[in-house]
């Protein structure tokens, strides 16, 4: 190792050769040469190896990088600039840019993360996208546009004319003047400039080129060996795609010998740029490492590639990337240059093939590493795909090695971005271009045919066989799936207009085609499983996947077929022969069997789906499908029949195979498929799913329809028939009977099998929605789909979305019919916007709309009927009016008057006539009269149409009026119906009924009265209105009846109310807070409110105050259901409580946490960085009970840890738990104690003075026994003690062994989180912390108040309400639990601060204290010094007002001191105010010892406001507070918002009303105070701004701003780079909501080390910004994450919406998206609550598996 160091030069050799280097000189030189590229590899020779890749790279400073990259432009890129331009570089760069036009093209190269843009209405295939700037810029702005992150690779389309209908160009890229495109811009340069590019761009790029494609580690191409050779090398990390980032850390940890870290770094690297350098020196040590490696990751799987290189190769290597920039560089400068390097880089040598530059690069490209492949990569793009000319010869060359590029990409391990295959995207999309390389290069036919044969893996018919697959070939087939998106962008745009040659190459790529669908057609056969189960479920996923890729493919092609006649006719012919081909292996040797039913016969296969092979996979008859379709719909067949096969079609040989598809999924729903496992059942399920249903289902019931369209109804329906294995129930009577009293299976199996055929039938003869099949248009189709969704129920546009199919570009046409037939509702707050479908189109719900499901369809049925019911109609759901049928098809309506079907019509209802036995079903009935219905719908447009009756050949309701010839019929169809109308077991189809003999009645009166013309409409459920009236009542009964019961039933309940309590409380829960805080603080026993708030004004502090001691406070225990007394000395209740750190007030998060060890919280800092809250759900329950249930908690949670590992949404080890009745998260409990007593009013209130005497002289004495104490010895004389003060008094504890005992569990709760220690109950600390938390909650709840606008009293919900009075008594008597010397040393030393004491050091100067807490903590510190005073002649009340009236004064100073009034100039014509006058009195005693420091200010009234809004916020707390203290009911005035609340708040605080009073009338004893407070040195070095100045009222602290528009912070986001690995773009940015930070979250890169354990950005965050707690939004997600600590968090719905009303969580449909500022207020409020934390621990109850999430590695 030392032997390599010494070996490298040092930097600072190359300065000298700086400075003796000129540029312009060599290049000059090199001009003079005869052989150039001689020249420059000598120079590059010398050079490189000196200038890069010096030494171990894993820990070059950013200042080597800089001086290589400084070296490499001047010594080895000026040259070459000055060779090519001829001058100074900048200059000639400069003007070649002036005199360039540039082309239209935008081109801009996508980073990852960026955001994209795409019109939906006028881009020509999804992948055209737009820039930002350009799409800000552009007309489709204003359209419906779609929003993505790019993933990287890939450009802008701006001026790319073929890419856009409309608007192919945004502002900066319209073409100024009309540009001859065909201009050669070469022609523009000067000619010698051309030439030297010429040379210069073939060296170059030959050089990197070689480099690139290098092979060989130890040696150079010629020219290029260094001068002299040393032994230094490079053990160089390959990146592949196997090891996981652990794995490689691990591994080199071991081999080279590093940090973690380091080996991190190298893993990123690795990963990035696809190799990295990890070991430098000479070839052994190398060696060494290499082989360690290998040892180490070959056991599983094929080794790490790592090569031992030499430097000088790394060197070019590292050069030639450089090189390649560098032209991508130049060119931007000039398009000419541009095409100079095109053309340098197509050129091929004249006699061999795939020779250029290019093709060399091309063919190579799976040899190199990522780094290099994305460099060149990206100079392709900027060279060849913006030339519009050399774009053309580089997709030919391109398509050319297609297949060989293709076979590289399966062998290599890396990702599709980077493999050079993925510039088919940028070359196939263009229209113009595709169709060139299909006529010219056939590359349909060429992209069809690698992709059949990477797929080799067949069975005996030469169809796939998946399930064969290894795991390598398993990974092949993933990879070869792209080539299906290659030849999606080939057929995306239909061509206008066709050329003989592009309807030969089509029809050669459509046979290709053919054949990939004949190695499909019937794959995966299935054989039903009895008996035994299936052993191991088969594979169909792959078929299935193939299935779906190639969905829109086939689609496209037949969208293809239908532009050009004779293309159509040349597929149909071409598809019917591969069909053909097909049927040949259906065996057909076997004698066919001979059916007859109702005077007809027919032969068909001997074949049962229940036991024969059957496949789902159809692809070749479902495409022929399509294709006929098209024949109609083109009217191709009527024109051309003589060019039509039609003749050689056979109908029952067309129908066959869907038609066994169609009966499986029959057998399946009817469950004779059960033993076949769940692989049966998913396929079942996705040849239904919106995915493939279009060429799948659909296609299977179009070419039934075919087949019955040319078949005799009564064949087709009797292979129907027969095909179900029904055939025996309807041709004989007997049998019928036989299997009536068969087993009970299998007549339910009948059952099932009956309906499904039955409702194949309605669909033969009722789908019409089709193009081509009924006479409609592709609208008709799609707000068909919709308005069936919207009748299930209202729906979001998302939803709609999911359950319409999408085409090839996709859309689904939702947008142009959805406002037609439905109507939007907004969203509220939570929740999204509905479409619910207007009135008028219920009619034309069909309730067997084909791609219902039968759980849609029930529900579908239920909702139409409750409409009906409500609109006071009847509940019959008549079939709608379907549409007429196109030629090709108009035989189909036969099947309804034929007489099998009413065979079987007649043996359905016959059975209904007489129910007996399970052998009949209300669906079977259902779907018969629905087919009824749809006949009588029929025969009735046919005569409303026709002229004269004679022309309307059918004639439905003279059939059914003809008694039955089928062999069960006693009587015709119709007297069966007039039978069933009345029947009393069919009242729910009775209204159907009716509504079908109506019809009948109307058909016959019509055609009786054809002579006379006129038409009957049908009047559809006009039942008789007594019918109706009837109904109502009876309906209004049955209501009424249910009502009586639910009510009898919510009275059962109530008596068992515990356990229904708690589950109507979680709903309660679930609202928001601000439905809960209309319901006020009410509880009776502690209502303050009920009295008369006219009587003498409320004071809650001081002597005069009016306690509340004398209610009694009864609460009930939730567990046990006792009713307890709250008393010093009984049972302890406690209250379940949270106490959380918060940062919610902190007005400075760069503050740095406090060592928990030896911070001293006794004085909070006015920037308030960190506070303690505590909240509760407000429930009640004994201590004991309490315990008990916490332990149960803890005890399940340890069985529950043996079982399975992982967390709870609460987390016990901390002490936390749910709340038994409401869940609420909980961590701790508050103990309830009794009010403080009323005021003694027999003793004096003595004056300011005479208590601060006495309060002196009782400090003093304290001061001496505590020296005496710990001294031993005390100097001096003992100091007065004031009469009746007992310094060694030790106070009598007031409470009883349980509440004493609750009181510690919450100090130390509070303790533990406050501070994050261990508990321990001796640390002076722990009351503090109690006043602190009670103080910041207090403060926090304020401010939400005034920001809120409620008031200060009053508003409250009554579980903040009880929290805030059990946490303030309990921290008025905490002390107790304290050693008593503790308290009186903290009252000391905060009394100090006021007024400042000689013996007490490091008090903080008055600027450096939150004065509320101080308030807070002197009032209740002082309980215990007071407790010493025996003498019974003072009152604590006293000694509250005095702190009061201190503090207030300090507060008064305080906010003069930092008011920032500026001098504004204002006319004051009213002479001022006292108050004012005395304000400015006080500011000016303020100057006089501040000096300077303090600016002059002369407007009183300016002072004085800032006074009176600087205070405000320190009064209300301490209203909430002395209130709480002292449970005094707060005067009217502060129970409404309004005027008056300043004067109601003075006097509620026995406060003069002008506060500058309190100052006035103390002046003496206050001035020396003043004056000591400003003479603090910390007071002139704050001012003089030696920190954070905190100015009052402190601004509330709100969530960051958001932009409008979400693509602002996906832009903001892209651009972000990762803080750690040196410009990198960050894979998860993410935005700290509460200060704005962005951060690289869910990444090794950022990882930190945060209490001994690894964390993610957003965690690591958390600690430094929320105290453990944050809200982010994860921008490329558009997700809002809350985290907790380190184990918890959730996700939240973001507050961005799109146009309708929903989010879009992941980004994943791209609408745009708005803020939506309600929904931000709401995550903002309950962050201001304190509310996170219960989110979390919700969400995680609800859903379990957000517990497992790593939460810390986000
Ligand atoms: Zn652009
Ligand atoms: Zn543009
Ligand atoms: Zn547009
Ligand atoms: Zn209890
Ligand atoms: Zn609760
Ligand atoms: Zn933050
Ligand atoms: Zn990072």
């Amino acid at each position: 190792m030392a032997a390599a160091q010494s070996d490298r030069d040092p930097p600072s050799a190359l300065c000298a050769e700086f400075l003796n280097f000129s540029a312009k000189d060599t290049a000059s030189r090199w001009l003079a040469a005869a052989d150039l590229q001689q020249e420059v590899y000598a120079h590059l020779a010398v050079y490189v190896p000196r200038i890069l890749c010096l030494g171990p790279s894993g820990s070059i400073s950013s200042r080597e990088e800089q001086r290589e990259e400084l070296a490499c432009q001047l010594l080895l890129l000026a040259p070459l600039e000055w060779l090519l331009l001829g001058e100074e570089p900048a200059t000639g760069l400069a003007l070649l840019q002036e005199k360039n036009q540039p082309s239209p093209l935008c081109g801009h190269v996508f980073k990852v993360g960026e955001p994209t843009y795409s019109c939906r209405e006028c881009a020509a295939d999804p992948t055209c996208v737009l820039c930002m700037q350009c799409f800000l810029g552009s007309v489709h702005k204003e359209h419906r546009y779609r929003m993505t992150t790019s993933g990287g690779g890939g450009f802008c389309d701006c001026g790319d004319a073929e890419a856009w209908k409309k608007g192919p160009y945004c502002q900066k890229h319209t073409p100024t003047e009309t540009r001859d495109t065909e201009e050669d811009p070469v022609a523009q340069l000067p000619p010698d400039l051309v030439a030297r590019g010429y040379s210069i761009f073939s060296i170059i790029l030959k050089y990197a080129v070689d480099m690139l494609t290098w092979e060989q580690d130890d040696q150079l191409p010629a020219g290029l060996e260094p001068p002299e050779k040393g032994d230094t090398y490079y053990c160089m990390l390959f990146n592949d795609e196997v090891h996981t980032y652990e794995q490689v850390i691990y591994t080199l940890q071991k081999a080279v010998n590093c940090s973690q870290k380091e080996a991190v770094s190298f893993a990123t690297t690795v990963d990035r740029d696809g190799r990295k350098s990890v070991r430098y020196g000479d070839f052994q040590f190398c060696e060494q490492a290499k082989s360690v490696i290998v040892r180490n990751t070959s056991r599983q799987s094929k080794p790490l590639r790592v090569e031992v290189m030499h430097s000088s190769v790394v060197a070019h290597q590292c050069f030639a990337l450089k090189a390649l920039s560098w032209l991508g560089q130049v060119i931007q400068y000039s398009d000419g240059l541009r095409r100079v390097l095109c053309q340098v880089g197509l050129q091929a040598a004249a006699e061999a093939e795939n020779s250029s530059l290019v093709d060399q690069l091309m063919l190579n490209d799976s040899k190199m590493w990522k780094g290099a492949r994305n460099i060149y990569h990206q100079l392709l793009m900027n060279s060849l795909l913006m030339d519009l000319k050399y774009k053309k010869i580089f997709a030919i060359q391109f398509a050319k090695n297609y297949r060989r590029l293709q076979t590289d990409f399966m062998e290599d391990d890396h990702e599709r971005v980077v493999s050079v295959t993925s510039l088919s995207v940028q070359l196939f999309t263009v229209p113009t271009m595709a169709r060139m390389l299909m006529v010219e290069e056939n590359l349909m036919k060429t992209i069809i045919k690698t992709f059949v044969d990477h797929l080799r893996h067949r069975d005996l018919q030469g169809r796939f066989q998946f399930d064969r697959y290894t795991a390598q070939q398993a990974f092949k087939f993933g990879r070869v799936q792209s080539l299906i998106g290659d030849l999606k962008y080939v057929l995306i745009s239909r061509p206008s207009e066709w050329s003989d040659q592009l309807r030969i190459k089509f029809l050669e790529g459509f046979e290709a085609f053919l054949e990939l669908l004949k190695c499909m057609q019937g794959m995966d056969p299935v054989v039903r499983q009895v008996g035994q189960h299936i052993e191991m479920e088969p594979e169909w996923e792959a078929a299935f996947t193939l299935q779906m890729k190639l969905t829109h493919i086939i689609s496209m092609i037949q969208e293809w077929c239908s532009t050009d006649e004779r293309v159509l006719i040349e597929a149909y012919r071409k598809c019917l022969s591969a069909l053909s081909h097909c049927h040949s292996s259906l065996p057909d040797g076997e004698q066919p069997i001979s059916l007859s039913l109702a005077g007809h016969c027919v032969e068909t296969f001997r074949y049962q789906v229940s036991q024969d092979k059957v496949s789902i996979h159809l692809p070749v008859c479902r495409l022929l499908a399509g294709l006929h379709v098209l024949l109609s719909r083109t009217e191709v067949a009527s024109r051309f029949p003589e060019q039509l096969p039609l003749g050689e079609l056979s109908p029952p040989l067309l129908i066959e195979l869907p038609l066994r598809c169609l009966v499986l999924c029959a057998q399946v729903h009817a469950g004779m498929w059960r033993r076949n496992g769940f692989s049966l059942i998913n396929q079942i399920y996705y040849y239904h799913n919106v995915k493939c249903r279009v060429e799948m289902f659909d296609k299977d019931v179009i070419m039934l329809q075919v087949g019955a369209s040319m078949m005799d109804p009564n064949h087709f329906l009797m292979i129907v028939l027969s095909r179900f294995e029904l055939f025996h129930i309807f041709s004989s009577a007997d049998c019928r009977k036989r299997y009536r009293e068969a087993n009970k299976d299998v007549v339910q199996q009948n059952n099932t099998l009956i309906e499904e055929m039955l409702h194949l039938i309605i669909m033969v003869v009722g789908e019409r929605y089709v193009s081509g099949v009924g006479q409609v248009e592709a609208f008709d189709e799609v707000r068909r789909e919709i308005l069936h969704q919207l009748s299930i129920r209202p729906m979001a546009h998302s939803e709609l979305v999911k359950a319409l199919p999408e085409n090839g570009n996709k859309e689904t046409g939702l947008e142009r019919v959805i406002d037609s037939v439905a109507s939007f509702k907004k969203p509220g707050v939570t929740g999204r916007g509905l479409y619910e479908l207007r009135p008028e189109w219920n009619k034309h719900f069909n309730l067997y709309f084909h791609h219902y499901s039968r759980a849609d369809q029930s529900k579908a049925e239920e909702a139409q009927r409750k409409l009906r019911r409500q609109n006071g109609e009847d509940t019959a759901c008549p079939p709608p009016l379907p549409p007429p049928l196109c030629p090709l098809f108009g035989s189909l309506v036969n099947l309804l008057q034929c007489d099998v079907l009413l065979a079987v019509e007649g043996a359905v209802l016959q059975w209904a006539v007489e129910p007996s036995g399970g052998g009949w079903t209300e669906s079977m009935l259902q779907r018969v009269l629905h087919l009824v219905g749809v006949a009588l719908l029929e025969e009735h447009q046919q005569l409303e149409n026709s002229s004269g009756d004679d022309d309307v050949t059918f004639n439905y309701t003279s059939k059914i009026t003809r008694p039955g010839e089928a062999p069960s019929t006693s009587g015709s169809v119709l007297a069966l119906l007039e039978s069933l109308q009345n029947a009393p077991h069919l009242e729910v189809h009775k209204d159907m009924i009716t509504w079908i003999l109506k019809m009948v009645t109307n058909i016959k009166t019509m055609r009786e009265r054809t002579s006379s013309a006129s038409t009957v409409t049908i009047s559809q459920g006009q039942g008789p209105e007594e019918t109706v009236r009837d109904k109502d009542k009876a309906e209004r009964k049955r209501k009424a009846e249910m009502a009586r019961l639910r009510r009898e039933k919510i009275m059962a309940q109530m008596s068992e109310m515990q356990k229904h309590f708690i589950n109507e409380n979680k709903e309660l829960f679930q609202q928001s807070l601000e439905e809960l805080e209309a319901s006020t603080s009410a509880a009776a026993e502690h209502s303050p409110l009920s009295l008369d708030p006219s009587c003498v004004s409320q004071v809650c502090v001081g002597p005069r105050r009016v306690g509340g001691a004398e209610r009694r406070q009864l609460v009930t225990c939730i567990l046990c259901q006792e009713e307890q007394e709250v008393r010093g000395h009984g049972r302890a209740m406690v209250l379940a409580a949270f106490v959380q750190r918060s940062t919610v007030l902190s007005k400075n998060r760069r503050r740095n946490l406090p060592d928990p060890e030896h911070h001293d919280p006794l004085f909070m800092h006015p920037d308030m960085s960190l506070g303690i809250h505590t909240a509760s759900c407000g429930h009640i329950m004994h201590a004991t009970c309490w315990q008990r249930y916490f332990e149960a908690v803890q005890l399940k949670e340890q069985r529950r840890q043996q079982r399975l590992r992982g967390h709870t949404s609460y987390d016990v080890e901390n002490g936390e738990f749910l709340c038994p009745l409401c869940e609420c998260l909980s961590n701790t409990v508050i103990p309830l104690l009794p009010h403080t007593h009323s005021p003694d009013r027999s003793v004096d209130h003595p004056s300011l003075e005479a208590w601060l005497k006495t309060t002196n002289q009782q400090i003093a004495a304290l001061h001496f026994a505590h020296r005496k104490q710990s001294d031993g010895v005390a100097e001096g004389a003992e100091p007065a003690v004031p009469e009746g003060f007992r310094v060694d008094f030790t106070p009598q504890n007031p409470f009883s062994s349980s509440i004493s005992e609750m009181i510690t569990t919450f100090s130390m709760s509070t303790y533990k989180v406050g501070l994050k220690v261990n508990p321990n109950e001796q640390d002076h600390r722990v009351p503090v912390l109690i006043w602190s938390t009670c103080a910041y909650t207090i403060q926090s709840i304020e401010r939400l108040l005034m920001d809120e606008e409620k008031p200060l009293f009053g508003s409250l919900p009554c579980r903040q309400d009880d929290c805030l009075s059990s946490l303030t008594r309990f921290s008025s008597s905490c002390w107790t639990a304290a050693p008593v010397t503790t308290t009186h040393t903290h009252f000391i030393r905060l009394l100090a601060a006021l007024v400042p004491d000689s013996q007490v050091e490091n008090t903080p100067c008055i600027l450096d204290i939150d004065m509320f807490h101080l308030l807070v903590y002197t009032v209740l510190s002082y309980n215990s010094v007071h407790s010493l005073d025996q003498s019974g002649r003072s009152g604590v009340d006293s000694a509250h007002l005095h702190l009061l009236h201190l503090v207030t004064v300090a507060h008064l100073v305080q906010v003069l001191l930092t008011s920032t009034t500026e001098e504004v100039c204002m006319d004051q014509d009213s002479l001022a105010t006292e108050e004012e006058e005395l304000t400015c009195q006080l500011y000016n005693t303020l100057r006089k010892h501040l000096g300077s420091v303090l600016p002059e200010v002369t407007s009183g009234w300016q002072l004085f406001h800032c006074v009176k809004v600087g205070v405000l916020p320190f009064l209300r707390a301490a209203a909430l507070f002395f209130h709480y203290l002292n449970s005094t009911a707060p005067p009217a005035d502060l129970l409404v918002a309004g005027p008056g609340q300043w004067e109601a708040l003075c006097s509620y605080l026995s406060l003069p009303a002008n506060l500058l009073q309190l100052y006035q009338s103390q002046h003496t004893l206050l001035e020396p105070l003043i004056h000591r407070w400003c003479c603090h040195p910390g007071v002139r070095q704050n001012l003089q701004g030696g920190g954070v100045i905190v100015r009052f009222p402190r601004e509330s602290n709100r969530l960051i701003e958001l932009p409008e528009d979400y693509s602002v912070l996906i832009n903001q986001a892209s651009s972000f780079t990762c803080p750690r690995s040196g410009g990198d773009k960050s894979r998860a940015p993410t935005l700290c909501l509460v200060c704005g930070s962005m951060l690289c979250s869910q990444s090794y890169c950022c990882q930190t080390e945060v209490d001994g354990e690894d964390v993610g950005a957003c965690t690591a965050h958390t600690f430094t910004c929320g105290a453990g707690l944050g809200l982010f939004l994860r921008v490329r997600e558009s997700q809002v994450l809350f985290v907790a600590g380190k184990t918890k968090g959730c996700f939240y719905p973001p507050p961005y919406l799109d146009d309708y009303g929903e989010t879009d969580q992941g980004l994943k449909r791209g609408n745009p998206l708005h803020l939506c500022a309600e929904r931000y207020r709401k995550i903002e409020r309950l962050w201001r609550q304190h509310g996170i934390a219960e989110v979390i621990g919700h969400a995680q109850e609800a859903n379990q598996t957000l517990v497992a999430i790593d939460w810390q590695h986000l």
